[in-house]
């Protein structure tokens, strides 16, 4: 497969297999829905060996849905109930089904396994660098211990995360992105392990902070932010507001979603295509990316195999839009708007936010307003505000 000869013919076999780029979540499931589906299927990750960095995430149990028994390895913990704070006030919303709390560090061994056993090849140490067209489809520069190497393919997926290089050379312009920082923290003793909090402080942040209990001892505090260094000061503020310590650190920043990122485009004869971060898949409310990276992955895949459209990439895309529509009603908010929202969380309206999960945004969005129609007017108060949203850094 690999050769250091510019321009070597592709053998026969070379054309027909597809190349993924990035040996992470959306890679990984993407590889190993195409494997099933009979294709050949190589995955080039820059990383040397297999050591993916330590991440408290939480997920909806959509993620269930989406791995099956596979899921179980990753899953550190339930969550059972948010509670919401803002200036004094809180609110909580019990959930019918439990949020999961999972480590990315179980859960990429888990997917290569699944990969791997579908027949996927992952080769470590394989930095891709460019593509270009030629007669057959498409050929790549990869580096692997300071070689340039050269391979071929009729089609490559780019699961290269948020700033993706695949992106960039098949001509694809960038995306935004924000800074996401997270403490790990000894659970506060009046802190259920059950519990996830969520504090809305809009002088420090549009988003918000979170603490989610990976079990009885430890927790990850998080906050989103627009810019790097305000959103490290406001995270030792609130650290030591709360009398919490880091114990570690983990970070990395995330793609903005502001609109729908075509997964696909022709370079030449070949198809390139996009999953994952690097598609900006990423929930714009919560800043979440593992399920929609999944589905995202999903319908690429699906497109692959079946010559065409996705129903997957199609409810993905609504899905995606409505979190932007909530994102965008919720930045501008004032603390008077989160205070009236907090206090708007009538029971009726934490009914329909605990039976139908975040992963569900447009029946969720539609189900709050028909019970607390004055959302309405706070949420076109916002969007009003928030008519010229402010970009943000990259
Ligand atoms: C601290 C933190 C907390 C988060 N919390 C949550 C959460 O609670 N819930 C949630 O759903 N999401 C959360 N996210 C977001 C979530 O982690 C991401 O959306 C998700 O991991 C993206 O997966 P991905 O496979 O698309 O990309 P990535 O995980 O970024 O993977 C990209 C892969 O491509 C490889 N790569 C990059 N360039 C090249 C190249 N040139 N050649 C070969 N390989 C390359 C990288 O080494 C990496 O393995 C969090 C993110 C962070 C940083």
């Amino acid at each position: 497969m690999y050769s250091n000869e510019a321009n070597a013919a592709p053998r026969s076999d070379d054309r027909d297999e597809i190349v993924v780029v990035g040996a992470s979540a959306a890679g990984l499931y993407t590889a190993a829905t195409l494997a099933r589906g009979g294709r050949k299927v190589r995955v080039l990750e820059s990383k040397p060996d297999f050591e993916p960095a330590s991440r408290t995430l939480i997920v909806t149990d959509h993620f269930r849905n989406q791995l099956g028994a596979s899921a179980n390895a990753s899953i550190l913990n339930e969550i059972r109930r948010f509670e919401l704070f803002t200036d004094g006030r809180s609110a909580q919303i019990a959930l019918s089904k439990p949020d999961l709390i999972i480590e990315r560090a179980r859960l990429i061994p888990a997917l290569a396994r699944e990969a791997r056993h579908a027949g996927t090849k992952l080769c470590f140490d394989r930095r891709f660098l460019k593509l270009s067209p030629n007669s057959r489809g498409l050929h790549l520069e990869v580096e692997s211990g300071g070689r340039r190497e050269e391979l071929h393919a009729a089609r490559v997926v780019g699961a290269d995360g948020a700033t993706s290089r695949v992106a960039r050379t098949a001509g694809w312009p960038p995306i935004e992105t924000v800074p996401l920082m997270q403490a790990i923290i000894r659970l506060p003793k009046d802190c259920p392990p059950d519990t996830t909090r969520v504090w809305f402080v809009p002088d420090d942040t549009p988003y918000f902070y979170w603490l989610i209990p990976e079990n009885s001892e430890r927790a990850a505090l998080g906050v989103i932010g627009e810019d790097g260094r305000d959103t490290a000061r406001c995270m030792t503020r609130f650290l030591e507001k709360k009398g919490m310590e880091p114990l570690e650190w983990q970070g990395a920043r995330i793609p903005v979603y502001r609109r729908w990122v075509p997964v696909k485009r022709h370079v030449g004869n070949g198809e390139v295509y996009l999953v994952g971060d690097a598609a900006a898949q990423v929930k714009v409310t919560t800043v979440g990316g593992i399920v929609t990276g999944f589905r995202g992955a999903l319908g690429v895949a699906e497109a692959i195999l079946h010559r065409g459209r996705s129903r997957e990439l199609t409810a993905l895309r609504r899905e995606l839009d409505t979190h932007w529509l909530i994102r965008r009603t919720m930045h501008h908010f004032q603390q008077k708007d989160y205070s009236q929202l907090v206090d708007l969380l009538n029971f009726s309206t934490r009914d329909t936010l605990s039976v139908i999960n975040r992963d569900e945004s447009t029946r969720l969005l539609w189900n709050v307003l028909r019970r607390q129609p004055r959302l309405v007017l706070l949420g076109l108060r916002g969007l009003l505000l928030g008519k010229s949203v402010r970009p943000v850094a990259n």
